[in-house]
């Protein structure tokens, strides 16, 4: 049984327990698999109609559906990862978007210091990804590299007006660039050992699928390559896309990779991966889910 103190530890404090407290930071590589959580921030209720595209021609009945707003972060003994940002709710909420736990006091409740995070993964630069991408000083930044020209011609001829990415996500990435942090991926591309980033278009010109081989097997976080298991069931692609057939055949590759290797998809704003999977032990309870 546990005692309060123990249940009373961070997420974070636990995991080094498991990997010994006395040598903390330890020396190990992820060669056992990563501990991966999602870390829900934010939500909203949007409607079927509006988000499914082909909803209509479905013949089904309109109905609430909600979204959920997250982030995802890989941990090894010493290194953290983080898999998107979040974004700052109360200070715009775009869709109707409602403010959970903001990025900064999600990563409290794990016990991690946005110092230490050795890795950000930019899934694409949507403005509920990429947020608070500008306080991890240490952090390299991945991303591919079509996400980001897109991006910056966009920011360089004015053109971010009515658009899902801001000036200041897209300068920050610029910046982390000047600073010699920024690894533009062209390709599948393994960026750490044990997580594998394709880069799949369709959301966004270089929205990023990550394959990730957590502790207790591999997973496929899908991010905005596909938002809702609903995509999965019935085929229908996101309202929001720059590349239709490219969504189609992102959500298809997502399939195959997982028939392929048994890799479970997490769909990036699905509420029902809450239910799926259990909440992590400790403060950060309320709001991060155990994904391997
Ligand atoms: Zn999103």
């Amino acid at each position: 049984m546990h005692s309060v103190d123990e249940d009373s530890r961070s997420f974070m404090e636990q995991e080094r327990t498991k990997s010994g407290a006395s040598d903390w930071p330890a020396t190990s590589d992820s060669a056992d698999g990563l501990t991966v959580v999602q870390v829900k921030y934010g939500d909203r209720v949007t409607r079927k109609s509006v988000v499914f595209h082909g909803f209509a021609e479905s013949g089904e009945a309109d109905a609430d559906q909600l979204m959920d707003y997250s982030f995802w972060v890989a941990l090894t003994a010493d290194k953290v990862i983080l898999i998107d940002t979040g974004y700052d709710i109360a200070a715009q909420d775009w869709l109707g978007e409602v403010s959970r736990t903001p990025t900064p006091e999600g990563l409290r409740l794990l016990g991690i210091d946005p110092a230490d995070v050795n890795l950000v993964i930019a899934t694409h630069f949507h403005y509920d990804h990429v947020g608070y991408i500008d306080h991890f000083p240490a952090a390299t930044i991945v991303a591919s590299r079509t996400e980001y020209e897109y991006w910056v011609a966009k920011y360089a001829e004015n053109g971010l007006v009515g658009e899902f990415a801001t000036p200041r996500d897209v300068t920050a990435i610029m910046r982390a660039g000047d600073e010699g942090r920024l690894r533009l991926v062209d390709g599948v591309t393994e960026v750490f050992s044990g997580i594998t980033v394709y880069p799949v278009g369709g959301h966004c010109p270089g929205q990023l699928l990550t394959y990730v081989e957590s502790l207790s097997g591999p997973l496929i976080l899908a991010s905005d390559a596909i938002h809702l298991s609903e995509q999965l069931e019935r085929g229908w692609p996101f309202f929001a896309h720059t590349d239709l057939d490219e969504m189609v055949a992102a959500i298809a590759f997502a399939k195959e990779l997982s028939a392929r290797t048994g890799a479970p998809i997490i769909p990036g704003h699905d509420p029902r991966v809450r239910t799926h999977y259990p909440a992590v032990d400790g403060p950060a309870n309320a709001i991060a889910t155990a994904l391997g």
